[in-house]
Protein backbone atom coordinates (compact mmCIF):
# COMPACT_ATOMS: atom_id res chain seq x y z
CA UNK A 1 0.00 0.00 0.00
CA UNK A 2 1.16 3.53 -0.70
CA UNK A 3 0.77 6.05 1.24
CA UNK A 4 -0.28 9.47 -0.06
CA UNK A 5 1.11 12.34 1.08
CA UNK A 6 -0.40 15.65 0.84
CA UNK A 7 1.00 19.07 0.65
CA UNK A 8 -1.16 20.31 4.45
CA UNK A 9 -1.04 23.94 3.55
CA UNK A 10 -3.61 25.06 5.19
CA UNK A 11 -5.76 28.16 5.93
CA UNK A 12 -3.29 29.24 9.22
CA UNK A 13 -5.20 29.84 12.54
CA UNK A 14 -4.08 33.00 14.20
CA UNK A 15 -1.24 31.85 15.86
CA UNK A 16 0.10 28.76 14.06
CA UNK A 17 1.32 28.46 10.88
CA UNK A 18 0.60 24.71 9.53
CA UNK A 19 2.93 23.66 6.31
CA UNK A 20 4.26 19.96 5.06
CA UNK A 21 7.40 18.76 6.70
CA UNK A 22 10.01 15.80 5.85
CA UNK A 23 9.64 13.20 8.13
CA UNK A 24 12.24 11.81 9.97
CA UNK A 25 14.01 8.94 7.51
CA UNK A 26 15.56 5.74 8.73
CA UNK A 27 19.30 5.48 7.95
CA UNK A 28 19.27 9.00 7.03
CA UNK A 29 22.83 10.74 7.44
CA UNK A 30 23.18 13.04 10.59
CA UNK A 31 23.71 16.60 8.89
CA UNK A 32 26.76 18.35 11.01
CA UNK A 33 26.15 21.56 12.09
CA UNK A 34 22.87 21.58 11.84
CA UNK A 35 22.34 21.81 15.56
CA UNK A 36 23.92 25.07 15.54
CA UNK A 37 21.67 26.70 12.91
CA UNK A 38 18.90 25.96 15.31
CA UNK A 39 18.55 28.05 18.21
CA UNK A 40 18.29 25.38 21.50
CA UNK A 41 14.82 24.05 21.94
CA UNK A 42 14.17 21.83 24.85
CA UNK A 43 13.77 18.02 23.51
CA UNK A 44 9.56 17.49 22.61
CA UNK A 45 7.83 16.37 25.86
CA UNK A 46 5.14 13.79 25.60
CA UNK A 47 2.67 13.57 28.44
CA UNK A 48 0.54 10.58 28.95
CA UNK A 49 -2.63 12.23 30.63
CA UNK A 50 -4.34 8.74 30.11
CA UNK A 51 -3.31 5.22 28.79
CA UNK A 52 -5.88 2.95 29.94
CA UNK A 53 -8.66 1.23 27.60
CA UNK A 54 -11.41 1.95 30.18
CA UNK A 55 -11.56 4.05 33.68
CA UNK A 56 -11.45 3.05 36.93
CA UNK A 57 -9.76 4.62 39.98
CA UNK A 58 -6.32 5.75 38.60
CA UNK A 59 -7.62 4.54 35.66
CA UNK A 60 -8.05 7.29 32.21
CA UNK A 61 -7.89 6.50 29.08
CA UNK A 62 -6.35 7.77 25.84
CA UNK A 63 -4.70 10.96 25.67
CA UNK A 64 -1.34 12.34 25.44
CA UNK A 65 -0.17 16.04 25.35
CA UNK A 66 2.78 17.30 23.13
CA UNK A 67 3.96 20.50 24.63
CA UNK A 68 1.68 22.75 25.57
CA UNK A 69 -0.58 23.15 21.93
CA UNK A 70 -1.10 19.59 20.55
CA UNK A 71 -3.23 17.04 22.17
CA UNK A 72 -3.29 13.41 21.16
CA UNK A 73 -6.93 12.07 21.55
CA UNK A 74 -9.35 13.40 24.41
CA UNK A 75 -10.13 9.71 26.54
CA UNK A 76 -10.44 10.90 30.02
CA UNK A 77 -7.23 11.57 31.17
CA UNK A 78 -7.45 15.50 30.13
CA UNK A 79 -9.53 16.06 32.90
CA UNK A 80 -6.49 15.84 34.88
CA UNK A 81 -5.21 18.94 33.32
CA UNK A 82 -5.44 22.19 35.30
CA UNK A 83 -7.97 24.68 33.67
CA UNK A 84 -4.98 27.00 32.18
CA UNK A 85 -3.30 24.20 30.60
CA UNK A 86 -6.27 23.08 29.10
CA UNK A 87 -7.13 26.80 27.69
CA UNK A 88 -3.48 26.08 25.80
CA UNK A 89 -4.62 23.56 23.68
CA UNK A 90 -4.78 24.80 20.06
CA UNK A 91 -5.29 21.60 18.15
CA UNK A 92 -6.60 18.33 19.06
CA UNK A 93 -5.65 15.13 16.45
CA UNK A 94 -8.49 12.12 17.18
CA UNK A 95 -7.66 8.52 16.01
CA UNK A 96 -10.80 7.47 15.64
CA UNK A 97 -14.31 8.23 17.01
CA UNK A 98 -14.33 6.16 20.12
CA UNK A 99 -15.73 6.93 22.91
CA UNK A 100 -12.77 6.74 24.68
CA UNK A 101 -10.81 8.78 22.76
CA UNK A 102 -13.06 11.45 21.93
CA UNK A 103 -15.21 12.00 25.61
CA UNK A 104 -13.56 14.65 27.02
CA UNK A 105 -13.86 17.25 23.88
CA UNK A 106 -16.93 18.62 24.43
CA UNK A 107 -16.25 18.81 28.40
CA UNK A 108 -12.78 20.84 27.54
CA UNK A 109 -14.52 23.03 25.29
CA UNK A 110 -17.07 23.94 27.47
CA UNK A 111 -14.29 24.44 30.21
CA UNK A 112 -12.01 27.07 28.20
CA UNK A 113 -14.64 28.60 26.16
CA UNK A 114 -14.78 31.49 28.73
CA UNK A 115 -10.87 31.63 28.53
CA UNK A 116 -10.34 31.36 24.88
CA UNK A 117 -12.66 33.83 24.28
CA UNK A 118 -11.02 36.55 26.64
CA UNK A 119 -7.94 35.73 25.15
CA UNK A 120 -9.17 36.67 21.65
CA UNK A 121 -7.48 32.80 20.76
CA UNK A 122 -9.01 31.33 17.60
CA UNK A 123 -11.28 27.98 17.72
CA UNK A 124 -9.36 24.66 18.78
CA UNK A 125 -8.76 22.69 15.84
CA UNK A 126 -10.09 19.47 16.15
CA UNK A 127 -7.96 17.32 13.49
CA UNK A 128 -9.25 13.64 12.10
CA UNK A 129 -11.05 11.27 9.31
CA UNK A 130 -13.87 12.89 7.58
CA UNK A 131 -15.93 9.89 9.11
CA UNK A 132 -14.83 10.40 12.34
CA UNK A 133 -15.84 14.41 12.28
CA UNK A 134 -19.27 13.24 11.16
CA UNK A 135 -19.48 10.62 13.63
CA UNK A 136 -18.74 13.46 16.19
CA UNK A 137 -21.52 15.87 14.18
CA UNK A 138 -23.73 13.94 14.66
CA UNK A 139 -23.45 11.61 17.53
CA UNK A 140 -21.79 14.08 20.19
CA UNK A 141 -22.70 18.13 19.08
CA UNK A 142 -25.64 16.99 18.08
CA UNK A 143 -27.76 19.52 20.63
CA UNK A 144 -28.80 15.88 22.44
CA UNK A 145 -25.86 14.61 23.64
CA UNK A 146 -24.16 17.86 24.21
CA UNK A 147 -24.46 21.43 22.39
CA UNK A 148 -22.85 22.02 19.15
CA UNK A 149 -19.63 23.71 20.48
CA UNK A 150 -18.88 24.23 16.23
CA UNK A 151 -21.00 27.31 16.62
CA UNK A 152 -21.02 28.33 20.56
CA UNK A 153 -20.35 30.57 21.94
CA UNK A 154 -20.70 32.37 18.60
CA UNK A 155 -21.07 30.85 15.26
CA UNK A 156 -18.73 33.34 14.12
CA UNK A 157 -16.24 32.64 16.56
CA UNK A 158 -16.56 29.34 17.93
CA UNK A 159 -14.31 27.62 20.08
CA UNK A 160 -13.83 23.95 18.06
CA UNK A 161 -13.18 23.66 14.56
CA UNK A 162 -13.45 20.59 12.62
CA UNK A 163 -10.89 19.87 10.13
CA UNK A 164 -10.61 16.60 8.02
CA UNK A 165 -7.48 15.11 7.80
CA UNK A 166 -6.36 12.45 5.61
CA UNK A 167 -3.99 9.15 6.01
CA UNK A 168 -0.68 9.66 4.74
CA UNK A 169 -0.62 14.22 5.61
CA UNK A 170 1.91 15.33 7.64
CA UNK A 171 0.88 18.60 9.43
CA UNK A 172 3.27 21.26 11.41
CA UNK A 173 2.03 23.01 14.57
CA UNK A 174 3.76 24.78 17.07
CA UNK A 175 7.21 22.94 15.82
CA UNK A 176 6.16 19.70 15.99
CA UNK A 177 5.59 17.45 13.10
CA UNK A 178 2.55 15.13 12.95
CA UNK A 179 2.00 12.40 10.45
CA UNK A 180 -1.43 10.61 10.08
CA UNK A 181 -0.27 6.51 9.93
CA UNK A 182 -2.92 3.81 9.25
CA UNK A 183 -4.56 1.97 11.73
CA UNK A 184 -7.13 -1.39 10.93
CA UNK A 185 -10.10 -0.94 13.61
CA UNK A 186 -13.86 -1.55 13.84
CA UNK A 187 -13.95 2.09 12.56
CA UNK A 188 -12.02 4.52 10.15
CA UNK A 189 -8.77 4.79 12.48
CA UNK A 190 -5.30 6.44 11.99
CA UNK A 191 -2.44 6.29 14.31
CA UNK A 192 0.38 9.35 13.99
CA UNK A 193 4.06 9.79 13.87
CA UNK A 194 5.26 12.90 15.99
CA UNK A 195 8.29 14.39 15.62
CA UNK A 196 10.16 17.73 16.52
CA UNK A 197 11.09 19.35 13.58
CA UNK A 198 14.10 21.32 14.95
CA UNK A 199 15.58 17.85 16.54
CA UNK A 200 14.01 15.44 13.16
CA UNK A 201 17.01 12.96 14.16
CA UNK A 202 15.98 12.72 17.44
CA UNK A 203 13.40 10.14 15.13
CA UNK A 204 9.47 9.99 16.08
CA UNK A 205 7.26 9.17 18.43
CA UNK A 206 5.02 6.74 17.21
CA UNK A 207 1.41 5.84 18.60
CA UNK A 208 -0.48 3.30 17.04
CA UNK A 209 -3.91 4.16 18.03
CA UNK A 210 -6.60 1.21 18.13
CA UNK A 211 -5.56 -1.34 15.95
CA UNK A 212 -5.33 -5.28 15.16
CA UNK A 213 -2.86 -6.70 12.75
CA UNK A 214 -1.87 -3.62 10.94
CA UNK A 215 0.49 -4.50 7.61
CA UNK A 216 0.82 -1.13 5.97
CA UNK A 217 1.64 0.50 9.15
CA UNK A 218 4.89 -1.68 9.19
CA UNK A 219 5.32 -0.63 5.69
CA UNK A 220 5.67 2.96 6.43
CA UNK A 221 7.44 2.51 9.26
CA UNK A 222 10.54 0.56 7.60
CA UNK A 223 10.92 3.98 6.23
CA UNK A 224 10.88 6.27 9.66
CA UNK A 225 13.29 6.60 12.00
CA UNK A 226 11.70 6.03 15.24
CA UNK A 227 12.27 7.28 18.65
CA UNK A 228 9.90 4.90 20.44
CA UNK A 229 6.70 3.07 19.79
CA UNK A 230 3.46 2.95 21.64
CA UNK A 231 1.31 0.29 21.10
CA UNK A 232 -1.83 -0.93 22.20
CA UNK A 233 -2.84 -4.12 23.59
CA UNK A 234 -6.21 -4.29 24.90
CA UNK A 235 -7.28 -7.93 25.69
CA UNK A 236 -5.40 -11.10 27.19
CA UNK A 237 -4.28 -13.99 24.77
CA UNK A 238 -7.52 -15.82 26.48
CA UNK A 239 -9.76 -13.06 25.07
CA UNK A 240 -8.22 -13.30 21.59
CA UNK A 241 -11.43 -13.89 19.81
CA UNK A 242 -12.65 -10.98 21.39
CA UNK A 243 -9.55 -8.69 20.26
CA UNK A 244 -10.35 -10.26 16.58
CA UNK A 245 -13.98 -9.30 16.37
CA UNK A 246 -12.83 -5.96 17.96
CA UNK A 247 -9.26 -5.26 15.88
CA UNK A 248 -7.41 -4.78 18.74
CA UNK A 249 -3.93 -6.93 19.89
CA UNK A 250 -3.50 -9.18 21.88
CA UNK A 251 -0.27 -10.61 23.40
CA UNK A 252 0.70 -13.40 20.88
CA UNK A 253 -0.95 -10.84 17.95
CA UNK A 254 1.70 -8.26 19.50
CA UNK A 255 4.35 -10.46 18.97
CA UNK A 256 3.62 -10.96 15.38
CA UNK A 257 2.91 -7.41 14.62
CA UNK A 258 6.67 -6.36 16.52
CA UNK A 259 8.78 -9.04 14.07
CA UNK A 260 7.81 -6.32 12.01
CA UNK A 261 9.57 -3.96 13.58
CA UNK A 262 13.94 -3.55 11.55
CA UNK A 263 15.43 -2.45 14.80
CA UNK A 264 15.68 -2.82 18.30
CA UNK A 265 12.50 -0.41 19.69
CA UNK A 266 11.65 1.07 22.69
CA UNK A 267 8.02 0.40 22.85
CA UNK A 268 5.40 0.79 25.11
CA UNK A 269 1.87 -1.34 25.85
CA UNK A 270 -1.09 0.90 25.87
CA UNK A 271 -5.09 0.63 26.21
CA UNK A 272 -5.06 -1.98 28.75
CA UNK A 273 -8.09 -2.68 30.66
CA UNK A 274 -8.23 -2.15 34.42
CA UNK A 275 -7.30 -5.11 36.25
CA UNK A 276 -5.75 -7.06 33.44
CA UNK A 277 -1.73 -5.30 33.24
CA UNK A 278 -0.10 -7.75 35.33
CA UNK A 279 -1.55 -10.50 33.07
CA UNK A 280 -0.73 -8.70 29.77
CA UNK A 281 2.59 -7.67 30.44
CA UNK A 282 3.78 -11.20 31.92
CA UNK A 283 2.52 -12.93 28.70
CA UNK A 284 4.34 -10.38 26.63
CA UNK A 285 7.68 -10.92 28.86
CA UNK A 286 7.34 -14.57 28.59
CA UNK A 287 8.65 -14.32 24.92
CA UNK A 288 12.43 -13.07 23.73
CA UNK A 289 12.34 -10.12 21.79
CA UNK A 290 14.72 -7.71 20.55
CA UNK A 291 12.39 -4.57 21.38
CA UNK A 292 12.65 -3.12 25.38
CA UNK A 293 9.24 -3.57 25.89
CA UNK A 294 7.28 -2.34 28.61
CA UNK A 295 4.05 -0.60 30.17
CA UNK A 296 2.54 2.97 29.42
CA UNK A 297 2.17 4.92 32.39
CA UNK A 298 -0.80 7.85 33.23
CA UNK A 299 1.55 10.56 34.40
CA UNK A 300 4.81 9.69 32.78
CA UNK A 301 6.58 12.05 30.24
CA UNK A 302 8.32 11.02 27.18
CA UNK A 303 11.24 13.41 26.14
CA UNK A 304 11.43 12.84 22.17
ZN1 LIG B 1 -11.48 1.91 19.42
ZN1 LIG C 1 -9.92 2.66 22.54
Amino acid sequence: MRLRRLAALRAPAQHRHFDSASPPVADAPVRKGRARRHRPRRTMQIRVLGCSGSIAAGSRTTSFLVDDEVLIDAGTGVGDLALDEMARIDHIFLTHSHLDHVLAIGLLADSVTRLRRAQGRPAIQVHALPQTLQALRSHIFNGVIWPDFTRLPDPAAPVLSLVPLALGEVLVAAGVSIEALPAAHTVPALGYAVWDRARADAGAWVFTGDTGPNPALWQRLAALKLHSLVIETAFRDEEHVLADISQHLCPTRLRGELAQLREPTDVYITHVKPGELDAIMSAIAAHASPHRVRALVAGQSMSV
